[in-house]
């Protein structure tokens, strides 16, 4: 018997954890955090609903924290198998557990509620790591066989299929989990891996309702919001997610500085976490797609261009508010959850000349979220804003693929699927995404709930 559990990312964006087990082995796909809403923050501290000391494998799609932000918490309850996962991905998520260690550590001392883990919990975990290659065929337990393929979606991301032979049975059950899957083609990453053939899949549908701009588009707006700013005088601030976005807009801004299609101003990168990634990034070229890998080759640094400066330390922060607008300030978190987009958003939503430009999904009940939805006041550390600034949005740097991507990502694997499970969407998202499946494609297309398990026959 072949069995799956939803234990997260299921009628919800975050969370992503799915036992696959069968009567001998039990595999973990991704351990991610919950996060958003304060309610859901405090899921995470729940039991997991499987026993930690008894899962042999897990295997990790990619590195944002949503996929493997429970790891250590999995570690501290007694998990000693082994963890396969790209390089990358385990580079990422060395500098990002230990930062949501360090945030979770602030956040006790700011609202005394209790971190899930320390730092030294998240040091635990990779001893019992194993890097994996793209397409190569690992034996992680009796009876299992994982694939990963590039998810197009960030470095190191996959698409990890799992192969589970059973005793009588001539042919293994295929069963294919999309981790997140890309907003292709992006400037750095090679396109989405294409499945031909599935018995079950797990398809992630965070934008499963809507389409984003043109890669054409969003390049264009990028440049009016710039020009528009800077010709106001204002400040551009950019809530970033430290992986992949802050680095795809690097890469764009290189471009459009050393294009001069934008006037040269100073460019922050204000983001201990983002200019850590930004390091694994260039360590890794191999994973580039062949465009970026040949300009690197060229000798082009993709990362650093006139006007741009990394701030790694809070008195480099601080010396952001000294340098007179316009100015271009990037910053964590992605959803103004935490991090030090909040102390420029506490200084300059009020003003009119300022830009907020949204280039990254948000979650309901973050800041971003609210801020997106034209709050006329937000409260930031401690402090009413007024806000006045303008807020805008460019939906073409999502990292994720949209409604159109993701129906056609399906569509090749449609004659041999089982059962389609949509996952890691808001519950209304992935119903009008599964409801658009088995209308479009005849596939059975389900929205399992947190808890729910399928037998797989
Ligand atoms: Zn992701």
């Amino acid at each position: 018997m072949v069995k799956l559990t939803f234990c997260g990312g299921a009628g919800m964006v975050t969370g992503a954890c799915y036992l696959l087990e069968t009567d001998t082995t039990k595999v973990l796909v991704d351990c991610g955090m919950f996060q958003g809403s304060r309610f859901s923050e405090l899921l995470n501290h729940d039991p997991f609903p499987f026993d930690p000391t008894t899962v042999d494998v897990v295997l990790l799609t990619h590195a944002h924290i949503d996929h493997v932000g429970r790891l250590p918490k999995l570690v501290k309850e007694g998990f000693r198998g082994k963890i396969y996962a790209t390089s990358p991905t385990l580079d990422f998520a060395r500098a990002l557990l230990a930062d949501a260690a360090h945030v979770m550590r602030s956040e006790q001392k700011w609202e005394g509620t209790e971190p899930l883990y320390e730092e030294k919990d998240t040091e635990a975990v990779f001893p019992l790591t194993i890097p994996v290659a793209y397409n190569e065929k690992v034996p992680v337990a009796p009876g299992m066989t994982a694939v990963f393929h590039d998810a197009g979606h960030i470095l190191g991301s996959s698409i990890i299929e799992a192969f589970v032979s059973e005793k009588g049975k001539e042919r293994p059950t295929k069963v294919v989990f999309s981790g997140d899957l890309g907003n292709s083609p992006t400037p750095l990453l090679n396109d989405t891996t294409v499945i031909h053939e599935a018995d079950f899949a797990l398809i992630e549908s965070a934008y499963g309702d809507r389409m984003h701009e043109s890669h054409k588009e969003t390049k264009d707006m990028l440049e009016d919001v710039i020009e528009e700013t800077i010709a106001q005088g204002g400040v551009l601030l950019i809530p970033s997610f430290a992986t992949e976005r802050t680095q795809e807009l690097l890469y764009e801004l290189n471009e459009l500085v050393e294009h001069g299609r934008i006037p040269k101003v100073p460019v922050f990168i204000d983001s201990p976490l983002a200019i850590k990634i930004t390091e694994v990034y260039k360590k890794h070229p191999e994973f580039y797609n062949k465009k970026a890998a040949d300009l690197v080759r060229s000798g082009d640094n993709i990362f650093q261009f006139p006007g741009l400066r990394f701030t790694p330390t809070p008195e480099d922060s601080k010396a952001i508010n000294a340098v007179p607008p316009p100015k271009i300030i990037v910053a964590g978190s992605g959803m103004s959850h935490g991090g030090r987009i909040l102390h420029h958003e506490k200084l300059y939503l009020s003003d009119p000349r300022t830009t907020l430009l949204i280039i990254g999904y948000q979650a309901a009940g973050s800041l971003g979220r609210r801020l997106l939805e034209g709050a006329p006041s937000v409260r930031i550390i401690g402090a009413d804003i007024p806000v006045r600034a303008r807020i805008t949005r460019i939906t073409g740097y999502s990292a994720h693929a949209d409604q159109r991507q993701l129906l056609a990502w399906v569509e090749p694997m449609r004659m041999s699927l089982k059962k389609l499970f949509v996952v890691q969407g808001e519950a209304e998202v992935s119903s009008i995404f599964a409801q658009l499946v088995r209308d479009k494609l005849a596939v059975e297309a389900v929205v399992p709930k947190v808890g729910d398990s399928f037998e797989l026959k």
